[in-house]
């Protein structure tokens, strides 16, 4: 089983509590609080690893697409593993940088990049430049200019894919703000922007994909265009990048497919070219877990059982956002008979902000500690500071240790950017 079919981090285990990478999860709620971010260093690597064997004998170069989580020590990890980076803004850029990437190994995407962004992208000499769109030919083919650089691109295209899990869809043309329509490539092409230098393409068809034949039908549009492209304007472009997708299981109900059969569904790549993967959420996901405390609890007369835990839509904002499902367990109680049917709710406000909805677990009890699973990808680098309320903090486990990764907010933080004019002053 890959790594990306489990709903829990390869090292927990039952003992007295829950453990994780060794470390007893009541433990690590005790000793830096809850919510609490936990990155289990094991699960992380072991992906990274499945991935790079999957892909062995290839010429894949892996890009982890930062987007998911972004933190410097997950970066360290992932780059010492020799993953590049897929990145979308100059903080992703600058976090991987300051962790130790290897910059000829980052990629820089996104649909509006700044001048600000693509200058400093520049200086800290990113290796490649996915652009999106003929106004950011134009910038970026400027600003190398007066750099006097020839900078490396891949043209973003939308190869008319859609993909969202078990929705797929095949279409003529892609009504997507990302990237240029096919029937735009030769345009960008005949253009021959003095500065840019075209090594071949960019794709990214979708999120939490479970089906294979959308790769399958993505490597043959890419393949055929880059053909198309070389044959017609006399070229030699032998770059593609796919992107990223694979899925993950939140849920018993999610069968995401393994890292090894995505690998055969694209064994059509030819081994001529250099191609480049784009994983995000299907590294980090699996190796995180949220701790909540129980707090309060409320049976609705003739309705359902509410939770409160200390956290919610500010640390997770998935189940709001797209009601995304999660899996838990009560991480004091792992031999207790789950026998109560409750909602998980957040404490903010929002009605929306509930975590997970009619799940069976053990009879709770305020003090109580939830194990919320696979919230590795899209939780922390989505988290905000909704109703004033601290981020929470990151700890890494490993072979029995933990390690804070990330300091909890404290009070200070919340107000430190902040100014009060003198005329306000009291
Ligand atoms: C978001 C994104 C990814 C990563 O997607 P996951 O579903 O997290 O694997 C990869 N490439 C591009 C261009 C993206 O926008």
């Amino acid at each position: 089983m890959s790594i990306n079919q489990s709903i829990k981090p390869i090292t927990t285990e039952v003992k007295d509590n829950l453990t994780i990478g060794g470390c007893d999860l009541v433990e690590l709620a005790k000793r830096y609080g809850t919510p609490l971010y936990v990155i289990d260093e094991a699960t992380l690597r072991g992906i990274c690893r499945e991935y790079k064997n999957a892909f062995k004998g290839k010429n894949i170069n892996m890009m982890y697409a930062s987007k998911a989580l972004c933190t410097l020590s997950t970066s360290a990890i992932i780059a010492s593993e020799g993953f590049g980076f897929d990145t979308v803004s100059i903080g992703e850029i600058y976090t991987v940088y300051k962790a130790g990437a290897d910059m000829s190994k980052v990629l820089f995407n996104g649909n509006n990049k700044s001048r600000r962004e693509l200058e400093l992208a520049i200086d800290l000499k990113v290796g490649r430049f996915s652009v999106d769109n003929f106004y950011e030919a134009e910038l970026l083919n400027t600003i190398a200019q007066e750099k006097g650089i020839s900078a490396d691109v891949l043209l973003r295209v939308t190869p008319a894919i859609e993909c969202h899990t078990h929705e797929y869809i095949k279409t003529g043309q892609l009504d997507s703000k990302f990237g240029f329509d096919l029937s735009q490539v030769d345009e960008v092409i005949a253009s021959q922007y003095s500065n840019l230098n075209i090594k071949g393409l960019h794709a990214h068809i979708g999120s939490q994909i479970f089906e294979l034949q959308s790769y399958r039908d993505e490597v043959d549009i890419l393949v055929s265009e880059l053909k198309r492209i070389n044959q017609k304007f006399g070229l030699n472009l032998t770059e593609l990048n796919i992107g990223g997708g694979l899925g993950v299981k939140y849920t018993e109900e999610d069968c995401p497919p393994s890292v090894e059969e995505l690998a055969q569904a694209l064994s059509a790549l030819p081994d001529d070219l250099t191609i480049y993967i784009e994983p995000g959420r299907s590294i980090i996901s699996t190796s995180g877990v949220t701790l909540y405390t129980v707090g309060s609890s409320k049976q609705v007369p003739n309705g359902r059982k509410y939770i409160a835990v200390d956290g919610g839509m500010a640390d997770n904002p998935r189940p709001a956002m797209y009601k995304a499902k999660y899996t838990a367990e009560a991480a004091n109680k792992p031999d207790v008979q789950e026998t109560e049917e409750v909602t998980i709710a957040g404490r903010f406000c929002e009605s929306g902000d509930v975590l997970i909805e009619n799940i069976t677990l053990p009879k709770l009890e305020t003090g109580d500690i939830i194990c919320v699973y696979n919230t590795g990808a899209y939780n922390y680098s989505m988290a905000s500071n909704y109703n004033r309320v601290e981020k929470p903090a990151m700890v890494l486990v490993n072979n029995s240790q933990s390690d804070i990764i990330v300091n909890r907010e404290s009070l200070e933080d919340l107000v430190y950017k902040e100014n009060i004019p003198d005329r306000l002053r009291r």
